[in-house]
């Protein structure tokens, strides 16, 4: 029997998330959404309604973190595979819960707690890596980090493990958007949790050790396909945790692009005080927490995506040795924003994240990756992930000595 899924969150990647679930529906049983706005939900099946997809689903309205409310929800609904692209804050309640229902689990990035802004490593060892021997006590899956970085990148990493190398000596993952949505200043994707990525250390593993460094600190040239030469920073990300545990004799970076103007908004920005989570008060006696105004006043990145142009580059140069030869590969996506719109209505950031949870919840309904405890996208066979999502709008190339080329 197929199981039915059940996508939790309607931002920006649950958008992507459900619209493939829909396009990919003749894999699933039902194919639910719940979300703390049902309306959201509910715009987003609209959406799918407008490209004339013909699939019920059902949309409910879940605090998220609230873990007996969200293990309800899936017995009641019979729910095998839970993808969660919520907020990183409900991580732990969504794992929980399936652990303790027996449903798969799938999530996009790690674990957050609102007070805690750029928490120092060992990242997935602080939260789900606690619940490790109990999920594979109940033998459930979950599949964690199943997004495009942290997600696809890893698969990346153990493509090279399975088909390039002996031993990796390093890996560094970079993650350019030189697209433009045309305003004078805008994230990608929730600001709260974009700027709390930039806002303190960055860790990375070098050595056989975590170095820290502060943001903007560490910066160069790359030059990549189709995107061309473009500045990009060492910054700290959930895969350099999981990645160094699977290579510690590997140096693991991660380095995101930035053009200047995002860097001298940022900074100005952080100087004011205006990207802090700590409330403040005005003369009025009106509590506000800076970093929740800031958001407020961006625009909502799910309405850049109609002007969204240009294209992503995301990709991990690998180096190591085969055979005591020395080698490297660059293994790489690149999406287009305006094709990502036409299909599903949404930027590019958007859909490079949200396709990949759904592949992985597709092996997990085929079976090569219902592997019954938890585990990182690198600990999972890379082909099957890499070649589905291919067919389903992400298709993987690789630079090596032999040119530029499919993988
Ligand atoms: P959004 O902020 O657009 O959406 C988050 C959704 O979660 C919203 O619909 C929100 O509801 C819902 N939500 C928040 N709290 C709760 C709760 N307590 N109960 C139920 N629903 C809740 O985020 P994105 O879509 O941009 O990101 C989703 C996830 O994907 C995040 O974890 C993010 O870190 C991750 N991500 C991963 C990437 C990758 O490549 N690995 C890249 C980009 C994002 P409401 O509408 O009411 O606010």
């Amino acid at each position: 029997m197929k199981p039915n899924v059940l996508i939790i969150g309607a931002g920006g990647v649950a958008q992507v998330t459900a619209h493939k679930c829909a396009q990919w529906a003749a894999e699933f049983g039902a194919i639910h959404i719940a979300s703390r706005t049902r309306s959201k939900a509910d715009a987003i099946v609209d959406g799918i309604r407008a490209k004339g997809h013909e699939a019920a689903i059902p949309t409910h309205t879940l605090d998220a973190s609230d873990s007996a409310a969200v293990a309800a929800l899936i017995r009641e609904l019979e729910a095998g595979i839970v993808i969660n692209v919520g907020s990183p804050f409900v991580n732990m309640p969504v794992l929980n819960a399936c652990i303790e229902t027996g449903a798969a689990y799938i999530d996009t990035a790690i674990h957050e707690e609102p007070d805690k802004i750029n928490e120092a490593p060992p990242w997935y060892a602080n939260y789900e890596w606690k619940r490790r021997e109990d999920a594979a006590a109940a033998g459930v899956t979950a599949v964690l980090g199943a997004g495009f970085d942290p997600g696809v990148v890893n698969a990346y990493a153990r493509l090279a493990e399975d088909e390039y190398f002996d031993e990796i000596t390093s890996i560094d993952i970079v993650d350019v958007n030189a697209g433009s949505h045309g305003r004078y200043f805008a994230t990608n994707f929730d600001p709260e949790i974009n700027f709390r990525e930039f806002t303190g250390k960055v860790y990375t593993w070098q050595g056989g050790e975590w170095r820290v460094n502060e943001m903007f600190e560490v910066g160069r040239e790359w030059d990549l396909p189709v995107v061309g030469k473009r500045s990009a920073y060492l910054s700290g990300h959930d895969e350099i945790h999981s990645l160094a545990a699977r290579y510690p004799q590997a140096d693991v970076r991660f380095w995101m692009g930035f053009g200047e103007h995002y860097i001298n908004v940022f900074t100005v920005l952080k100087n004011l005080g205006l990207l802090s989570e700590h409330p403040v008060t005005t003369a009025e006696g009106l509590e506000v927490v800076p970093l929740k105004l800031v958001k407020a006043v961006l625009p909502d990145p799910a309405s850049l995506a109609p002007d969204y142009e240009g294209k992503t580059c995301i990709g991990d140069l690998v180096k190591g040795t085969r055979d005591g030869q020395p080698g490297e590969v660059f293994i790489y996506n690149v999406a287009d924003h305006a094709e990502a719109h036409a299909e599903v209505g949404s930027q590019g950031i958007s859909y490079t994240a949200g396709v990949p949870p759904v592949a992985a919840a597709i092996l997990i309904a085929r079976g090569p990756w219902d592997v019954k405890r938890m585990a990182n996208v690198e600990d999972l066979p890379a082909r099957p992930f890499l070649d589905l999502l291919g067919e389903m709008g992400l298709p993987t190339r690789v630079i090596d000595a032999e040119g530029d080329r499919p993988i």
